[in-house]
């Protein structure tokens, strides 16, 4: 193969997922390569496999871009994360309702200032990309600027990101209340401005059956058959009480998800939140559907939400598909590792052992899987979107000593998902632009179109 024209290639030790190792043996599941080479042409991949194959293929005129002692991999997906909650991560002290009520809804009280969501955003954009996360699904508030803050802020880079207004009618400040209507008109002119623009997707986004009336449920089901390539999140059984609340707020219907099945809100590109509490029926509907899951264990655990049973939801007789997310400010880091980290403990706290290949799949193409856009992201392999984060197994002393005991690219996976955080992170690609270098001198952003600061 000769791929003429080639803008960029990136060589080093290189891993990346190929198929479910949670239906695979995981070895199976594994492309890696010592010494690879991913050649990128106008943003896609046309290329992946051993520098020593490739080599010969390329022009002379190509940049190679050299990271001997890091490892490549896709970059990572955050299947749920609320970017107006950065001001109050690691809020002491209260489970979910308390924790909304205290400090969710008057952090997205503040975001009525369009300057202030368009800092926030600006910030989380990078922290993202610090992290080598480069596709989130993020809430947004019930503001529609805040909404166009985060996709300006995301088209800057050219990220591939999924966000949505939130959605509440009921059960919420005033100042954050829209009605079943309003939320409707604004969505669909966010959804106009933005689904499909770039690489922006939309996703409508009520926040959680409590804070939504029937009328406003059926309005968002009403909005998913808009336009095309619609995504839904919403949060679903993450913690007792809730589901509580719920089952006295919808006491006509069977279960949680099926207020939502009700209001047409359960489909292939639907993303839950949490589902710590789920019942076997609820998992059959979702397997059915081919709605997702979004695995949260740095948030359930802060909040004392529960112990999330990936084994039980990705069981080959009715799989599940799940994503990870880091649900800051619920969570309490940005990073897809410390995110595996805690994710380790949860599925040890169930009885399971998740491995290096299993954790990394959830954080990259099971994420992708997740969202329907394993086409486009989540592998290193020819015809993909190029976003790349570049791992650091040697980012700090202790690493580096440690890292000096693994003997294999699987044991160094397993170091980064347990030891690593965006120290770990060396660079991240978007569409084949590198935007983030931790080594680069000042600014270590590099947005395709600079901010106005
Ligand atoms: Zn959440």
């Amino acid at each position: 193969m000769n791929p003429p024209g080639c803008s960029i290639a990136l060589r080093g030790p290189a891993a990346t997922l190929t198929g479910n190792p949670f239906e695979q043996p995981s070895r199976a599941c594994l492309a890696t390569h010592d010494d690879a080479l991913v050649v990128i042409e106008n943003g896609i991949i046309t290329a992946f496999g051993p520098y020593a194959a490739l080599r010969d293929t390329l022009p002379a005129s190509i940049e190679i871009v050299h990271y001997p002692d890091n490892l490549i991999v896709p970059g990572f997906i955050d299947a749920h994360v609320h970017y107006p909650q950065m001001q109050m991560i690691g809020a002491f002290g209260a489970q979910l309702l308390e924790w909304l009520e205290t400090y969710t809804f008057p952090a997205e009280m503040s975001f009525a200032d369009a300057a202030h969501a368009q800092r926030v955003a600006h910030l989380f954009l990078r922290e993202l990309l610090r992290a080598g996360t480069t596709t989130a699904m993020v809430y947004c508030t019930v503001h529609p600027h805040s909404v166009d803050a985060f996709f300006a802020e995301a088209e800057r880079f050219d990220a591939r990101m999924i966000a949505g207004k939130v959605l509440m009618d009921r059960n919420a400040p005033a100042a954050l209340l829209d009605t079943a209507q309003r939320g409707y008109d604004e969505s669909l002119a966010l959804i106009e401005r933005w689904h499909g623009r770039g690489r922006a997707l939309y996703s409508v986004t009520p926040r959680f059956a409590p804070t939504s009336t029937d009328a406003q449920l059926d309005a968002a089901g009403a909005l998913l058959k808009t336009r095309n390539g619609l995504f839904l999140q919403t949060h679903l059984c993450e913690n007792p009480g809730e589901v509580e609340w719920v089952r006295a707020l919808f006491p006509a219907r069977a279960s949680y998800l099926d207020v939502y099945a009700h209001a047409g809100l359960v489909g292939p590109r639907s993303m839950f939140g949490h589902g710590v509490h789920l019942h076997e029926g609820d998992f059959c509907t979702c397997h059915q559907s081919g709605a997702a899951l979004a695995h949260c264990p740095t948030s359930n655990l802060f909040l004392g939400s529960g112990l999330f049973r990936l084994f039980d939801a990705v069981d080959p007789r009715r799989p599940v598909k799940v994503g990870l997310g880091t649900d800051v400010g619920g969570g309490t880091s940005l990073s897809q590792l410390q995110t595996l980290n805690e994710a380790y403990k949860v599925a040890a706290l169930t009885g399971h052992r998740l491995d290096a290949v299993q954790g990394f799949y959830l954080a990259t193409l099971g994420g992708a899987r997740a969202l329907g856009l394993e086409e486009r992201i989540g592998r290193l392999a020819p015809g993909t979107e190029a976003d790349i984060c570049v791992l650091d197994p040697k980012a700090t002393p202790f690493m580096d000593f440690r890292a000096g005991y693994c003997s294999s690219i699987e044991e160094l996976l397993f170091l980064l998902m347990t030891l690593g955080d965006d120290r770990a992170v060396r660079a991240t690609y978007v569409a084949g632009r590198r935007v983030y270098d931790r080594e680069r001198a000042g600014d270590p952003f590099m947005p395709a179109v600079p901010s106005q600061e």
